[in-house]
């Protein structure tokens, strides 16, 4: 995959599956912006393994409605020019279904802001300027193996979120490609990042019993999916626009 004079924004690239992302880019002569929420010293320490010239750091809380234009502005500012986007940032809340109104809708919000609608604004920032300066783009949005699957009991956003993000990415693909602005999705099943940690630091038994649901054997390494993002990114298959790739160790084949 060649990166070279590609700019593009990876959101929630500080840890995990955006982290290795912005490597395979970076490694392949691309430059990024390195979105991050809270992790400064990640993001810090992944700039300075890159090189500043190659990776810039953009702060933006996602979980703020209307984030993602100041997010756009600053990424844009640094090279004067994004090629592709990945909506990439996410969170995996734990929902009471048993506990008070206020804060099952509070989980249900912040779920749907940070992983569905931050990625619908951006998106809508990213087209309206490819559209405006009559250039192509890429969207890669990174959904989950629970948008098809669904997901446990106490993840009913987070399952519903991911959905969404595989509808976002069919109806971009549908209303733009015509104008050389391709969107496609990537679909994760349990990834080895901080995200599955947390799960597997709440209950000892989870991860061999993940495994054991894994026909593959194994849960994904980052670097897996980031080579998925960036296939797309790399804009060698654009007739797939619209399509949402599974890598999941054959643990949900649709
Ligand atoms: P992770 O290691 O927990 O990293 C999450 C990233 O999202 C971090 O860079 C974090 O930034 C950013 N983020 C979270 N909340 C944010 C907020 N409010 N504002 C700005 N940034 C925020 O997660 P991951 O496993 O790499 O997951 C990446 C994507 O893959 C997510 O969309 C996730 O749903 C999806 N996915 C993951 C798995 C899995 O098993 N790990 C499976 C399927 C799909 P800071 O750390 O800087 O705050």
């Amino acid at each position: 995959m060649d990166f070279s004079e590609k700019v593009v924004l990876v959101t929630g690239g500080s840890r995990g599956i955006g982290a290795a992302t912005v490597k395979v880019i970076t490694s392949s002569g691309g430059s990024v912006v390195v979105h991050y929420g809270s992790n400064q010293d990640a993001a810090e320490k992944l700039r300075s393994d890159i090189g500043h010239d190659s990776c810039h750091l953009v702060r933006a809380d996602l979980g703020d409605a209307g984030a993602a234009s100041g997010l756009w502005s600053d990424a844009l500012q640094w090279k004067g020019k994004i090629d592709v986007v990945v909506n990439n940032a996410g969170v995996f809340l734990t929902e009471d279904r048993t506990g008070p109104d206020e804060a099952w809708r509070e989980l249900w919000l912040r779920t749907l802001q940070i992983n569905l609608i931050s990625a619908a604004d951006l998106s809508r920032e990213a087209i309206n300027h490819w559209l405006h300066a009559k250039v192509g783009g890429s969207i890669v949005n990174v959904a989950s193996r629970a948008a098809f699957r669904g997901d446990s009991p106490d993840h009913w956003s987070y399952a519903a979120s991911k959905g969404a993000m595989v509808s976002l990415t069919k109806t971009l693909a549908r209303a733009y490609s015509g104008n050389g602005i391709y969107t496609y999705g990537v679909a994760p099943g349990f990834v080895l990042t901080d995200m599955a940690q947390s799960e597997f630091d709440h209950d000892p038994t989870l991860r061999q019993r993940l495994i054991n649901e894994i026909p593959y054997g194994e849960i994904a390494p980052a670097e897996e999916i980031a080579n998925a993002i960036c296939f797309f990114a790399s804009g060698l298959a654009t007739h797939a626009t619209g399509q949402t790739l599974d890598v999941n160790g054959a643990s949900y084949v649709r």
